[in-house]
């Protein structure tokens, strides 16, 4: 029996991630690669906001919102049907997304909306779902959904949804810098393994200095461990990416990564006011599109309105 929804609508927020260590094995036969990721949560957010309906409907607003599709294929749109599936309640719902989180940035949008989405409907509906079932769930939506759930610091593997938390001290001050256009993560993918069927191309180490670095709370070790596999095939297809990490290494980050599949690049700072000052230098040398400021790790999706 269907639970009447006692709110006229739910809005949960997401953060976006960025990925302070990838590691990336070899093309397994499934077409997928194993992965080893330190995922890192930051104050840049997705709202989506669920209300009951006479049919399901996608609605998408925020920088890029034309570039995100508009209908069932929409992530939020498949982890509300994911859950209609599950629990028996309604897929009649309107769905309103605002996006803060550049769209195919490799800060996983889309699975921010979906872990939005996901949490939102449980509030919506009262489903009573266990954690573990919602990140089962989320863990079938894609595999970036997992972490959008849980925020913090993660230890990523397999696909990069099996998940431990990662303890640490403090908190990071980071500057997004985001470039013109996006990278598709399949075509970042394949250029990599195209790299690799090449000829020999470094790989990065295992992600001991980045634990390291997190459990003492130490961002001068953490700026200095920042790695990432997909980096070399995501300045493949976007050269002017090296001009971006080597200004922001000149004007004095602690450390510049691209952010899982690019193009966006995440740099670290001392603290918010170096970010700040950090982020205008980066906009005064004309080599991003725009830049944003944000801390981590900050927790994963949440309902914000109505306030429990
Ligand atoms: P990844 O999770 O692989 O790092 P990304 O962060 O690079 O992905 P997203 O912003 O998640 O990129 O978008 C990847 C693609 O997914 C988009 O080009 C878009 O077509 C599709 N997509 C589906 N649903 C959404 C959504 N709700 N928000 C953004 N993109 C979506």
């Amino acid at each position: 029996m269907p639970v009447r929804p006692p709110v006229e609508s739910v809005t949960a927020r997401a953060p976006a991630k960025i990925n302070l260590h990838l590691a990336v094995g070899a093309l397994r036969s499934d077409g997928y690669h194993d992965l080893t990721s330190v995922f890192h949560a930051i104050g840049l957010y997705d709202e989506v906001t669920l209300a009951p309906a006479s049919a399901l409907s996608v609605q998408v607003e925020g920088e890029g919102a034309g570039d995100v599709p508009a209908d069932e294929t929409n992530l939020a749109a498949r982890a509300v049907t994911a859950m209609a599936a599950l629990t028996g309640q309604p897929d009649a719902v309107r769905i309103r997304i605002r996006k803060g989180i550049p769209v195919a940035g490799g800060c996983a949008g889309g699975s921010a909306d979906a872990a939005a989405a996901l949490v939102a409907y449980d509030a919506l509906f009262g489903t009573r779902l266990s954690r573990d079932e919602l990140i089962e769930a989320a863990a079938a939506l894609g595999s970036d959904v997992p972490f959008s759930l849980y925020g913090g610091t993660a230890l990523g593997t397999g696909r990069g949804e099996r998940l431990t938390a990662v303890l640490g001290a403090g908190t990071y001050s980071w500057v997004l810098a985001l470039a013109d256009g996006g990278l598709s993560t399949p075509d970042v993918y394949s250029e990599l393994d195209r790299q690799r069927r090449e000829g020999p191309v470094s790989v990065v180490s295992d992600s001991t200095e980045v634990l390291a670095a997190l459990r003492k709370g130490a961002s001068d070790l953490l700026g200095r461990a920042l790695q990432n596999d997909l980096q070399p095939a995501a300045l493949a297809l976007k050269p002017e990416l090296r001009k971006l990490l080597s200004t922001g290494d000149d004007l004095g980050a602690l450390g510049g990564v691209v952010s899982g599949s690019g193009p966006t690049v995440a740099f670290l700072a001392r603290d918010d006011k170096h970010a700040t000052a950090l982020a205008a230098a980066l906009s005064g040398h004309g080599v991003c599109r725009t830049v944003r400021v944000a801390e981590g790790p900050v927790p994963g999706a949440r309902v914000v309105r109505p306030q429990g």
